[in-house]
């Protein structure tokens, strides 16, 4: 009798795939191998590696064991065929860009984009001659308007940094794929754990792994996800090795590598602090709007049902006062950290306008959809009960009758 084929659980391939202690002198965690450079054996062996007709490591701008391991880890876990590991979110998406976009070429975006990716595209790739168009993809019939001949690329986030706008992935790839254009796509506030976008369609996943992948705040790092192999390797050789080398160190991978042990167990309480948030927030007098995929009166719920397994750590949402009760709340908070970056164990606020998202001009953002009085929030794996308390009483400090007094007079 044979065994029937077993494919290990999500869980199981985050802590156990691409390594066998066996190999490694029975080292349960993986050596880190904190080398710049490989020896090679023999000249013709150097030579054959360069040529690519040997596959051994050569410098770590290229590839190194450690990193390796991670983006074998990766692309099972995204579904796809090759991954590159970066030293931000930010090099792997520059770098799948300079990968795959000619002068001449046409890039079709979201109309919000996390800060610094709208920076690139709109305040840098355009000095290259590449057109910049940015479309409602929560509409896919306004992308089939607006694609052409020239569309090189379409790129979106979703849910969306920081306004939580979701993208039908499946229907804005398939209209991509039609129009020969390739969909790449941020899933850094999902992770492979609760979205996999390569297997609706996409081209390419990109993350910041800063955020959730790693989850504790101590590293900077990113990941492209390619389903088709030869992408994966020209973004290596061209777009990390030549074109940007943000190269990831090995010690930041192997940090990462152990936040994604425990990434199923972080991303299930994310998301459970999360929701009892978002129906703390949603019934208190002082919020004018939660944007939280989860609750079941938001817009994009179904969307959120269909194609996400779980609703994210990740909410946004607007008080009556606006801007000033935004500052009062912030600053109210005391266990509540204000900081940029998410994913991390401590809950983090953050005021995109003048923080993450002050990349835009005040125009750029009103066309985005992000407004003034926006506040961004990552739940963290504290107690709830905890949270729940301390973000109670900030708005009731940033409803204060003296701040709303202060606020008329400066109105
Ligand atoms: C943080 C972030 C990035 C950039 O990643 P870095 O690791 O900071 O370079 C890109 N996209 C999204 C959605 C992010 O939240």
């Amino acid at each position: 009798m044979t065994a029937t084929p077993h494919t290990p659980g999500f869980a199981t391939r985050a802590i156990h795939h691409g390594y066998n202690p066996a190999e490694h002198h029975g080292a349960l965690v993986p050596p880190v191998y904190q080398s710049a450079t490989f020896a090679f054996p023999s000249a013709d062996f150097g030579a054959a590696c360069f040529a690519g007709e040997e596959r051994g490591y050569i410098y770590t701008r290229i590839s190194n064991p450690t990193l390796d391991l991670l983006e074998q880890r990766m692309a099972v876990l995204e579904g796809g065929a090759g991954a590159i590991a970066f030293g931000s979110g930010m090099g792997a998406i520059t770098a799948t860009c300079w990968t795959v976009l000619q002068p001449g070429d046409e890039v079709i975006t979201d109309l919000t984009l996390y800060g610094c990716t709208f920076a690139f595209f709109e305040h840098g790739l355009k000095r290259f001659g590449v057109t910049i168009r940015s479309v409602d993809l929560t509409r896919p019939e306004a992308l089939a308007a607006a694609i052409g001949p020239r569309t090189r690329m379409v790129y979106f986030e979703t849910p969306a940094n920081p306004n939580m706008r979701l993208v039908d992935v499946a229907a804005v790839c398939a209209i991509a794929r039609a129009h020969g254009a390739l969909t790449v796509v941020d899933n850094t506030y999902c992770t492979p754990w609760m979205q996999r976008p390569l297997e609706l369609g996409a081209d390419v996943v990109v993350h910041s792994a800063t955020k959730y992948l790693n989850g504790h705040g101590d590293v900077t790092a990113g990941i492209a996800v390619a389903a088709d192999a030869e992408l994966a390797g020209r973004i290596r050789l061209c777009g990390l090795k030549d074109m940007t080398g943000a190269v990831l160190s090995p010690q930041d991978a192997s940090l990462v590598l152990r936040g994604l042990k425990t990434l199923s167990l972080r991303m299930e309480r994310h998301c459970a602090n999360a929701a009892a948030i978002a129906d703390l927030l949603a019934s208190h007098p002082e919020v004018e709007r939660v944007y939280y995929p989860g609750l079941p009166n938001d817009p994009q719920h179904t969307l959120a049902r269909r194609q996400m397994s779980a609703f994210g750590g990740m909410l946004a949402f607007e008080l009556k006062g606006g801007l000033d009760a935004g500052r009062r709340f912030l600053d109210a908070l005391q266990l509540v950290t204000r900081a940029v970056s998410l994913g991390d164990a401590e809950t983090l606020v953050q005021h995109p306008a003048t923080m993450t998202h002050s990349t835009y001009t005040a125009e750029e953002r009103a066309a985005a959809l992000i407004s003034d009085g926006l506040v961004r929030l990552s739940a963290g794996l504290e107690e709830i009960d905890d949270l729940l308390a301390d973000l109670a009483q900030a708005l009731d400090a940033a409803a204060g009758q003296d701040g709303r007094e202060l606020t008329r007079h400066a109105a």
